[in-house]
């Protein structure tokens, strides 16, 4: 089964329990050994890893292991980039702490997306800020991006609060409170909040807008669940 690891704890001796999830289920599975020196699966153990795993149940108490995983994926295989391993661990920590096991689910052909994108650095920046809209509309934040989210005016959009809840109109603009957006970082918020998959299509978005929103996401995540992402500081040292 093709699964992705979201979580290692580590269970008794050399063993590890692993949360895992596809686009249908999450699994939870002992992966005998893990911790040893002499463990084939050994690559298991990094966040967003993506393999084909073998499960056995025990007869005893239904408990799943890992009997045997081949490697499809792995974050240790863009060690190249130092920038690219804290967006991989950035997104790790954002779906294990933000989404339930059941919404995990709903993000796990997205995240292969982004996970390749990564890989092959292929407009990278749109996927990563496609998958965390996508992630934000899966736990529960409406975000309208077709009017003003507060007067529904259509016209004369300067604005983007997730707070609110989406574009913000001229009248409805207040210098004290929301941040004055260019027409091109506006279309970008359009964009990815619009769906994953529209974002796909050659829509290319620039370090420094890509940097100015991955922060605004970040920090209304960070507010939103009161957590601190982990390793996001690091991509401006
Ligand atoms: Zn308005």
């Amino acid at each position: 089964m093709k699964l992705v690891i979201i979580n290692i704890s580590p269970y008794k001796d050399n063993d590890a329990i692993l949360t895992c999830f596809n686009a249908e289920n999450s699994y939870t599975l002992i992966a005998r050994g893990l911790f040893s020196n002499k463990s084939k699966i050994s690559f298991l153990n990094n966040p967003l890893t993506y393999a084909d795993i073998d499960i056995s149940v025990s007869k005893r108490n239904n408990y799943q292991s890992v009997k045997s995983a081949n490697l499809i994926f792995s974050p240790m295989q863009i060690m190249n980039n130092f920038n690219d391993i804290i967006y991989v661990m950035i997104l790790a920590d954002v779906i294990k702490r933000c989404l339930s096991d059941e919404e995990r689910c709903q993000i796990f052909s997205e995240l292969l997306y982004t996970l390749s994108a990564i890989k092959n650095n292929s407009n990278k920046e749109t996927y990563i800020l496609s998958l965390l809209a996508k992630i934000l509309k899966i736990a529960g934040f409406a975000i309208s991006i077709d009017e003003c989210c507060i007067c529904h005016n259509k016209q004369n959009i300067v604005s983007f609060s997730l707070s609110d809840g989406g574009f913000i109109c001229k009248n409805c603009f207040d210098k004290g409170i929301y941040t004055k957006y260019s027409k091109e970082q506006l279309i970008i918020f359009y964009n990815v909040f619009k769906n994953f998959l529209s974002a796909k299509n050659n829509f290319t978005i620039g370090d420094k807008d890509f940097f100015m929103i991955l922060d605004v996401m970040i920090k209304f995540i960070e507010e939103s669940f009161s957590i601190k992402i982990k390793n996001y500081q690091l991509l401006f040292k």
